[in-house]
């Protein structure tokens, strides 16, 4: 589904990730761990084709087909969607404006939102005075009523308590569970691994894939031992 192959990205003057290999495959779940600033962000940016990401070497596929010098709209149309760490707020468009250009069943708008309680929100400016919980909330429901086959979902428990993230985890697991979908999400809390698929892990540290392993061992690991350990780790999946 994705395949990511000798990625070197600069952003500004500064080159954030250095030679990335990842491959995700069809129905597959990739976790993506890494101390802040370590360049997770930037490379789902860079995968969504952002303003301000410059690709120096290597490149992406995206089912078979190079990603370089397509649109951000392009890549949406091909399947390609992502969960913001921080959403923005969007004064003057409703969530259901968004809804219904993303989805014509009015049907699956009002049960999703009533699902993830957001029914209330329909009629409100997007992310506009939402907390933060909220927020996320929103983002989930614009995602799966895009309904894309390659989720890029950047900390989608950041700032959302443990109702929440129950809430959010049950969506998410049922929109993976269907045919054809992957994702690869950024975690720092591991919470979402409870919810969630995911067969494959990789921890990134100075821009760099530092190892693959399993998602969970992973995390145990990190949470036990810190990323500094991982540093002197010699073992690389
Ligand atoms: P993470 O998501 O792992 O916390 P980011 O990908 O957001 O890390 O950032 C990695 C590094 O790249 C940081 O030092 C950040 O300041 C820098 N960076 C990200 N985007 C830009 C940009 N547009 N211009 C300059 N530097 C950037
Ligand atoms: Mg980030």
């Amino acid at each position: 589904m994705l395949s990511i192959k000798n990625l070197s990205v600069k952003a500004g003057k500064n080159l954030i990730l250095q030679n990335i290999n990842l491959d995700i495959g069809k129905n597959e779940v990739m976790v993506l761990f890494g101390p802040n600033g370590s360049g997770k962000s930037t490379l789902l940016r860079s995968i969504m084709g952002f303003n301000g990401y410059q690709i120096v070497s290597g490149g992406i596929i995206f089912k078979g087909r190079p990603l370089k010098n397509l649109s951000v709209e392009t890549r949406v149309k091909q399947g390609l969607g992502i969960m913001y760490q921080s959403p923005p707020k969007i004064r003057g468009v409703k969530l259901s404006q968004i809804a219904d250009f993303l989805c014509p069943d009015k049907a699956k708008i009002c049960k999703l939102a009533e699902i993830l309680a957001l029914t209330q929100h329909l009629s409100r400016d997007i992310n506009v005075d939402f907390s933060g919980g909220e927020m996320k909330r929103a983002e989930i429901f614009q995602l799966i009523l895009q309904n894309p086959d390659m989720l890029l979902l950047d900390e989608p428990e950041s700032g959302v308590d443990l109702e929440n993230i129950s809430l959010m985890g049950g969506v998410l697991n049922g929109f993976l569970q269907q045919e054809g979908k992957s994702a690869l999400i950024i975690t720092h809390t591991g919470y979402i691994l409870d919810y969630v698929p995911a067969e494959k892990g990789c921890i990134m540290l100075d821009g760099k894939i530092w190892c693959l392993g399993s998602p969970k061992e992973m995390f145990e690991n990190i949470r036990s031992k810190g990323y500094e350990k991982c540093r002197e780790c010699t073992f690389r999946g």
